[in-house]
């Protein structure tokens, strides 16, 4: 414990690396050899060297750069103490994004699952006593409990096995890495107690062992595990951040590292501890990884004030200007409801200037806003068309002042539209089908308005003040926002308008459930076990249901900007990307449509959030696979041509992007009501 590691280089061949491994006199150094392959290519091996006695030298190999690297070998990194915070990896030299660093075989391998079963010591003491282990968890400073006490788990047994049963000198080598003290307040570092107490007693191989050490070793590989049960010598000792420059890369039997984004020497790097739970809010993100990893996260996402995932529309966006001016000659109806077949209520000529009440109707002939009622005036209440094309007329009314809210129609689907899509296309209708772990209904109150909700949120949304007019190029930052949007500062929403902490307690509530909701796992769904259909869940038609329910009020509620209604969009997107594989559902251009302008909608939205250089890092094994079923859609005359830019468009973004790992891979789920066994 507490070992200093150093590097050394040695240049030569691999007889003069032995000598050089020969030479080092203190236990632990760290050896990183370059070796001459094939083709004059160097290649590299890197060495951990433990020393025991005089004579005994322990060898692990802990990566190697990739064989087909040229040149003169270097190692990317330096693993060294970061100023009062333990270890940390740095670049020793600039490097460019999207670059695999380093590949790595682990080290250590926790034991399988198998390894524990039929073992003699598993009887009803050991059930009883085992899950009678629990420990509360909770966020340092002492609030409340958040959540279920922590339990023991299998796992954990697996993690005391594998450490008593690694060799010494393995052991000695995996007590270097980090682990949280043994006095801190945490659920896992009580668990681990209890647990390693009763490994001692019961289990043979522990009884040499003293419960602190059971304890550091449950707690040691727990906090340096990657996914897959695997510890390595070096992408272990990589710290966590929620905006990482690099990334672990899993192929099968190949792990490694990839650069995100350029990053120059000297740079920390660092990979998320978090899955797809990267896309979660700060709040969630730091006691996601408090409980799992005993930190508190103090990276620069963590540390802002805002959370532009959590970005809301304001009612201010969708609204009309106030003032309107009539401009078609002689005059306009006003008409009681928003439709010529309405009844006229007023003449209202060219030249007329009314209020209006900030509502926009978009109906098939055109947007209508509506007139105020006021007695000075003499206005009734009412509602103006805008636009007289549908009556082969032009503008018939304009703002006096602002500019008119977008009027094209919309792309995708409208917060409001999710559930309904799929019902009337996929499911019979089921309405009134009630959950226990969800009910919107005490949200009417707070819902935005529709303009508001709808409104797409564009990249080329900026106004004049958020273009720079010399280059006409968006001024980045985190300050930046499109009119009309809230961004989370402190305790309340900012919008340019004002600031709106209304929903707040809501959008809490809401961000709970959604976080479990739409979790790529979809935890405890049952799943289909006929062969060829491994891995696809079947959740329960309601919970399905539910879930985009949830994610189209998310949406009315706080827009399309927010994080729950994006994780909707991609819960809607692998839902159709499963419909279309394992049901006779065939896609339409108009449904297969809107499914590409949800994907793209998703994909605009990362790459505004500028968590990774590119977006297709999430995206891109979903967007390749909707690209695939695109060219088996049947295509009528009408819907055609826009079909055929947002098929252009996805393949666009596909081949702009280099194929690279998949942080957010597609779902496999139906409705089990849908799921016909072959
Ligand atoms: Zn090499
Ligand atoms: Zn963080
Ligand atoms: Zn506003
Ligand atoms: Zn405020």
């Amino acid at each position: 414990m507490g070992q200093a590691w150093t590097s050394l280089v040695v240049e030569g061949c691999a007889a003069e690396a032995e000598a050089a491994i020969e030479a080092v006199q203190a236990p632990g150094e760290e050896v990183s050899i370059p070796l001459l392959t094939g083709d004059d290519k160097r290649c590299c091996m890197r060495f951990v060297v433990r020393k025991f006695g005089r004579k005994s030298c322990f060898l692990f190999s802990c990566g190697h750069t990739l064989p087909t690297c040229s040149g003169v070998p270097s190692w990317p990194l330096e693993i060294r103490n970061a100023e009062g915070q333990g270890k940390s990896a740095y670049a020793v030299s600039d490097l460019p994004e999207n670059q695999i660093l380093l590949e790595e075989e682990p080290f250590y391998t926790r034991t399988p699952p198998a390894e524990l079963h039929g073992r003699p010591e598993w009887d009803e003491d050991w059930s009883a006593a085992f899950t009678r282990i629990k420990a509360p968890m909770r966020l340092p400073g002492g609030e409340s409990e958040k959540e279920k006490p922590l339990l023991a788990s299998t796992a954990l047994v697996r993690d005391v096995l594998g450490f008593v049963k690694m060799p010494e000198s393995l052991r000695g080598a995996l007590m270097s890495f980090s682990f949280p003290p043994l006095d801190l307040e945490h659920g896992l570092v009580d668990v681990a107690l209890q647990l390693a107490k009763l490994c001692k007693e019961r289990l043979p191989e522990c009884k040499a062992f003293q419960v602190e050490w059971l304890q550091v070793g449950i707690l040691v590989t727990e906090m340096n595990i990657f996914p897959g049960g695997r510890v390595f010598w070096t992408m272990s000792r990589i710290n966590h951040s929620c905006a990482p420059n690099c990334v672990f890369t899993n192929a099968p039997g190949r792990w490694g590292l990839r650069t995100l984004r350029p990053i120059r020497k000297g740079e920390e790097l660092t990979i998320s501890y978090l899955g797809e739970e990267l896309l979660l809010p700060t709040s969630q993100r730091r006691w996601l990884l408090w409980r799992s990893k005993c930190f508190i996260c103090q990276c620069s996402r963590c540390t802002s004030s805002e959370d532009p995932l959590r970005d809301r529309a304001c009612i201010c966006l969708g609204r009309a200007p106030l003032s309107w001016r009539v401009v078609h000659k002689p005059a306009v109806w006003q008409r009681a409801d928003p439709s010529t077949k309405s009844r006229a209520v007023a003449l209202l000529k060219e030249g007329f200037v009314f209020a209006s009440t900030g509502e926009i109707r978009r109906t098939a002939e055109g947007a209508w806003v509506q007139v105020e009622k006021c007695e000075v005036n003499g206005q009734t209440s009412g509602w103006g068309l805008i636009d007289g094309a549908a009556l082969g007329l032009g503008r018939l009314i304009e703002p006096c002042e602002g500019r008119l809210p977008s009027l094209c129609p919309q792309d995708g689907v409208a917060p409001g539209e999710l559930r309904d899509r799929l019902q009337k296309r996929a499911l019979a209708s089921r309405a009134g089908l009630r959950l226990n772990w969800y009910d919107g209904d005490n949200l009417e109150r707070h819902l935005l308005p529709a303009a508001s909700a709808a409104t797409q949120w564009r990249r080329d949304d900026g106004d004049d003040e958020d273009i720079d007019t010399e280059t006409g190029a968006e001024v980045q930052g985190p300050a930046f926002l499109p009119i009309g949007w809230a961004r989370l500062r402190g305790e309340c929403w900012h919008c340019r308008c004002g600031c709106i902490t209304k929903a707040m307690a809501a959008e809490k509530e809401l961000s709970e459930v959604a976080q479990r909701v739409f979790a790529l796992s979809l935890p405890e769904q049952p799943r289909a076990s006929q062969a060829g259909v491994k891995g696809l869940a079947l959740p329960d038609e309601g919970f399905v249901l539910t879930a985009l329910r949830l994610a189209d009020d998310a949406g009315r509620l706080f827009g399309r900007r927010h994080w729950i209604w994006q994780w909707g969009l991609l819960f809607a997107v692998d839902l159709d990307l499963s419909l279309i594989r394992y049901t006779y559902m065939q896609w339409d251009a108009a449904f297969a449509s809107r499914t590409t302008a949800m994907l793209i909608e998703v994909w605009d939205w990362l790459t505004s959030l500028g968590l990774s250089q590119e977006p297709s890092l999430f995206l891109h094994s979903r967007a390749q696979r909707l690209a695939k079923e695109l060219e088996s859609v049947i295509l009528p005359n009408h819907p055609k041509d826009r079909f055929r830019e947002l098929q252009g468009e996805l393949r666009r973004r596909l081949e702009a992007s280099s194929p690279s790992v998949s942080l957010l891979p597609p779902r496999e789920f139906i409705p089990g009501s849908l799921f016909i066994a072959h």
